[in-house]
């Protein structure tokens, strides 16, 4: 059985205390993670403080060079890694193959080329002065991701603090930690030297909380639940650390009538139900204006039960398997809850049987979609994370903008229509960080990524986080 040991400087470091890991698509134990202790933490920490110096004022072409090396690197090595995310996470083999790590290669070229054309700033005080901001990197970063897109959100972190002269400590999600090991045999292949990025292994309230406790990590960048987010905010804001959370999502799919049904039932079908509807970005709760609903609601079902549910290991399967069996049951629980609030399951709705003997034991759960209920109930409400949407009729704009923004939520929302005034009125009405329109997971990677309300605080992406991974200092110099 494969054992995932912590690496903290380039090196394996046994734990005491390991944890199971299941492949979600069979429910079989294939492996067994770490599970660190603060003391665990506090060598990583201390190897990332060692490492920083050198690290830091390595210049920036040569950092730069060692992030595309990275990348080509893990493009050299995409069906390993994908076939590692696959069975941790219970994903499509072919998703992980085609999006999820040439996504991972993106990441690290993005930000290997982003500080090769980063600038300061200036300001000039004529006849009395000038002022000039210095950016320098805060130090060893704390990063914390989930399980559901493991590689690809843990180096959107990775790559922006390191290429910035951070140094790091990472806490992959335990469910799914193996292609973030595989990550440290090619960040040691790639020339970075040991001790700048360090892999901490185990359960968020023990080694997860050790990194944002540690004194001498200042600065938190977390991926992950609400929940966990808004205990971060209260330890790490009590250390007055640099905090960046990036949280869950309701995000509302608003369907105008004057739409392009066939492009917006195609594309709220991929928003609904990829990766099993477990991205914080998913559009799951469906609103469409009163006159195309049952039209709406009619084809989106036929085009869910569609949809071919079956072993992540076939290139055919488009929808695969829930993250475990535990997630199985809170997703089935909600939509209980659903039923009993007077809502109507369309499709879906109960557990799948198995695809194959393979696949006896796995969490598998069909594309889902309820109707008739209330904007108040849970299942409107609560951050669902699985292959179930609700859909609702409105009125008119007012009113589809006001259930649009109903929830404690705001990540990222949808509009369809092709009234290019509307688009506009509704994409500054809506209270979301991200607004697609006419589209989804159109994604730009210089732009801000982030969420507001209990979505999460600060933005990554781009500039956002060339920003975020460094100190602004001002000097100002008087010249007379
Ligand atoms: P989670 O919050 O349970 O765990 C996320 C990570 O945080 C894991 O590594 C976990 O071990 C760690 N953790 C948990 N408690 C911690 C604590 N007290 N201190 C430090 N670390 C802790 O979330 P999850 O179930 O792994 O992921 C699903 C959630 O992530 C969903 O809510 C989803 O919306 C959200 N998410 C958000 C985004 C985004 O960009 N906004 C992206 C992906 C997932």
């Amino acid at each position: 059985m494969d054992r995932i040991p912590l690496t903290i400087a380039d090196a394996p470091l046994e734990t005491r205390d390991w944890i199971d890991i299941v492949e979600p698509a069979t429910g079989q134990v294939y492996a067994t993670v770490g599970d660190a202790t603060a003391a665990d933490v506090d060598r990583a920490v201390q190897a990332a403080s060692d490492a920083f110096g050198g690290w830091s004022s390595t210049p920036a072409s040569e950092r730069s060079d060692r992030l595309y090396a990275l990348a080509d690197l893990i493009d050299r090595d995409t069906d390993r890694l994908a076939l590692a995310e696959s069975k941790d996470t219970g994903k499509p083999l072919s998703v992980a193959r085609a999006v999820d790590i040439p996504r991972v290669a993106l990441n690290f070229r993005f930000f290997a080329g982003a500080i090769l054309h980063a600038e300061g700033a200036f300001h000039d005080m004529p006849g009395s002065a000038i002022n000039y901001t210095l950016r320098r990197p805060r130090g060893v970063a704390g990063l914390i991701s989930p399980w559901n897109l493991p590689l690809y959100l843990l180096t959107w972190k990775i790559a922006p603090a390191i290429a910035t002269g951070n140094s790091c400590v990472c806490k992959p999600s335990e469910m799914s930690p193996m292609s973030a090991h595989l990550l440290m045999e090619l960040i040691a292949e790639a020339g970075i030297p040991p001790g700048v990025v360090n892999m901490v292994h185990g359960r968020g309230e023990r080694a997860g909380a050790a990194i944002i406790e540690h004194p001498d990590v200042p600065a938190i960048s977390f991926t992950g639940s609400t929940r966990a987010g808004s205990w971060i905010a209260r330890h790490a804001g009590a250390m007055l650390k640099r905090y960046s959370l990036e949280l869950g999502g309701k995000n509302p799919n608003v369907i105008f009538a004057d739409a392009d049904l066939d492009d917006a039932i195609e594309t709220s079908v991929r928003a609904a139900f990829s990766n099993q509807g477990q991205i914080c970005l998913c559009g799951s709760r469906i609103l469409v204006e009163r006159p195309v609903y049952h039209e709406f609601v009619d084809r989106f079902v036929e085009r869910a039960r569609s949809l071919r549910i079956g072993d992540p290991l076939d290139d055919a399967t488009q929808v695969g398997s829930l993250i475990g069996e535990d997630h199985l049951h809170k997703v089935d629980g909600l939509v209980r809850l659903a039923e009993d609030s007077g809502g109507t399951i369309r499709c879906g709705g109960k557990r799948a049987e198995a695809p194959n003997d393979r696949c006896e034991g796995g969490a598998f759960y069909p594309p889902t979609v309820i109707t008739g209920l209330d904007a108040e109930c849970d299942a409107e409400q609560e951050e669902i994370f699985g292959p179930v949407v609700t859909m609702s009729p409105f009125e008119d704009e007012d009113e589809g903008v006001r259930l649009a923004n109903g929830t404690r939520y705001g990540l990222a929302s949808i509009i369809w229509t092709r009234d290019l005034a509307r688009a506009h009125r509704v994409a500054e009405r809506i209270e979301t960080g991200i607004v697609w329109v006419n589209c989804w997971m159109l994604r730009d990677l210089r732009t801000p990524f982030g969420g507001t309300k209990q979505s999460g605080v600060g933005r990554e992406g781009g500039l956002e986080a060339l920003r975020f991974f460094t100190e602004p200092k001002n000097v100002c110099i008087r010249t007379r």
